[in-house]
């Protein structure tokens, strides 16, 4: 190509997209590559490593999956049974099937295959569609780790690895899982680790599988949440189920998300809503994978305009065109204020959130706005109103939280990270989340659950056993 072809091309094709890679760019609608593609592609064309610090929103998915297509296109169909070219790595399940989703729309009109691998659903059709081989896989760590261990799938001719959401990853306690796997594939494989935040561990990390990586930082959502307006209402807990249920009779909120601190709690004001006259989807780490995607897909297509879910299942999820974000409750970590509200205000287009505030929740309050750098307005206050009564036919509920209901949000239930203490993470004053209120130790050393479940796996090979009821 001449000096003078190159400078006439625009959008992805000057990126060095090319064929049906490029068509498929544009039936996308993918007209101009976002500030991450733009910085991610060349390079990888390239064949160099990136450690890319991003969120889900920015565009990552096409940053790496572009030039993965792009290298193996052409390649053919000759692969070795059980391998697999290139694999994705995901925290969540829904990321995972995301990822997926994109991929496939990247790749129409060349031959490529895929395939998911994922925790909570059947392993026998996993494990069908991986015996001939394939290009891409896009999977969960826990899951994989189990796939390889029994021999089901071989890393050794995996050429390029990529490590989607590193911190949620961190999080959610699968580091080391990922280092296993990295060490399986291909040793001159060529590898991008992709994270919203860059903790000392991640870091670390990137250090041990990167090989001298170009570096990309694109804006985080938080800094381009100025078209959400963003509001708090006073309520007492008791009153927040009216609150929601009047403030959700404004047709005017087309798609809203309800965030819940808990599962137990998103599904107590799942039921609510429904006894409100509301139809609502809800998503958390206790439901089936299959319920999960179902309420997902029913949000997206608008079959329901309500989605009630817990912060970590949440994560990830890229729906365009949420109007309204409400927290129902403050989550315990500040940081996953800005997750939260960033589902709203997407590609530019406007957003709201809404935040009901008890006034027990005041503390947790303030350390949002201290992370978000303003003050948040007061919209409403039912502080002076009398607590609704409840229906006497409905079944009376207690309010009250099981020992493992908070979302697992690291194998350590106490909320560090496994390593050094806090991270430097900021935390709300108190107790740390998932500490038991009385014996004042983490819930996973009380009830030998998720904390003892993740130490276990934090030694575990592949060739050792692994606990049978890991989800993902
Ligand atoms: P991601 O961060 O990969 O989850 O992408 C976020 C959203 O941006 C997805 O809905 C993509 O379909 C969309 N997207 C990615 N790249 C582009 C682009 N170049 N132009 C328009 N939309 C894009």
């Amino acid at each position: 190509m001449t000096n003078e072809t190159t400078a006439e091309l625009t959008g992805f094709a000057a990126l060095g997209i090319t064929g049906a890679l490029l068509k498929a760019t544009q039936a996308a609608g993918f007209a101009d590559p976002k500030p991450i593609q733009t910085q991610a592609i060349p390079p990888q064309l390239e064949g160099r490593d990136i450690l890319g610090i991003a969120q889900t929103g920015s565009g990552k998915t096409a940053a790496f999956a572009l030039p993965i297509l792009s290298k193996i296109i052409g390649l053919g169909t000759k692969r070795r049974p059980k391998t697999t070219r290139a694999l994705i790595l995901a925290p969540t399940r829904e990321l995972a099937v995301q990822i997926e989703d994109t991929i496939k729309l990247l790749a129409k009109g060349a031959h490529i295959s895929t395939a998911l691998v994922l925790g909570g659903v059947s392993r026998f059709s996993q494990v069908k569609k991986i015996g001939p081989g394939v290009d891409i896989l896009i999977a969960t760590p826990g899951r994989l780790t189990d796939l390889v261990r029994e021999g089901d799938l071989i890393l050794a001719d995996t050429k390029w690895l990529v490590l989607d959401e590193g911190d949620r990853m961190l999080d959610m306690g699968f580091i080391n899982d990922v280092k296993r796997i990295a060490k399986a594939t291909a040793p001159d494989r060529q590898t991008a680790l992709f994270s919203a935040t860059m903790p000392d561990e991640i870091a670390e990390l990137a250090k041990g599988l990167l090989k001298n990586p170009v570096r990309i930082e694109v804006a985080p959502q938080s800094t381009a949440a100025a078209e959400i307006v963003q509001s708090v209402v006073l309520a007492r807990t008791k009153q927040k189920r009216q609150v929601l249920s009047k403030m959700l009779a404004d047709e005017g909120m087309r798609s809203v998300i309800v965030f819940s601190r808990t599962k137990h709690g998103a599904d107590r004001v799942t039921k609510d809503l429904a006894r409100d006259g509301f139809e609502a989807a809800v998503i958390h780490g206790n439901k089936s994978q299959n319920a999960r995607q179902k309420a997902l897909n029913d949000f997206r297509d608008g079959s329901v305009r309500i989605l009630v879910a817990t912060d970590i299942a949440a994560r990830g999820i890229d729906v365009p065109g949420i109007s309204h974000v409400v927290n129902f409750d403050l989550p315990d970590e500040a940081e996953s204020y800005v997750h939260r509200i960033g589902r709203t205000g997407r590609n530019g287009r406007d957003g709201i959130a809404i935040t009901l505030c008890d006034p027990s929740e005041n503390a947790k309050l303030r350390q949002v706005e201290r992370i978000i750098r303003m003050k948040l307005p007061v919209i409403a206050d039912h502080l002076g109103s009398p607590d609704p009564q409840r229906d006497p036919k409905e079944k009376t509920e207690r309010h009250f939280e099981p020992a493992n209901d908070r979302e697992h949000h690291g194998g350590r239930r106490d909320g560090r990270r496994p390593g050094n203490g806090n991270n430097g993470k900021k935390r709300f004053g108190g107790k740390p989340a998932g500490e038991h209120a009385a014996t004042g130790k983490p819930n996973g050393e009380r009830n030998g659950d998720g904390a003892k479940r993740f130490r276990g796996n934090n030694k575990r090979r592949f060739g050792g056993k692994r606990p049978a009821n890991r989800a993902a």
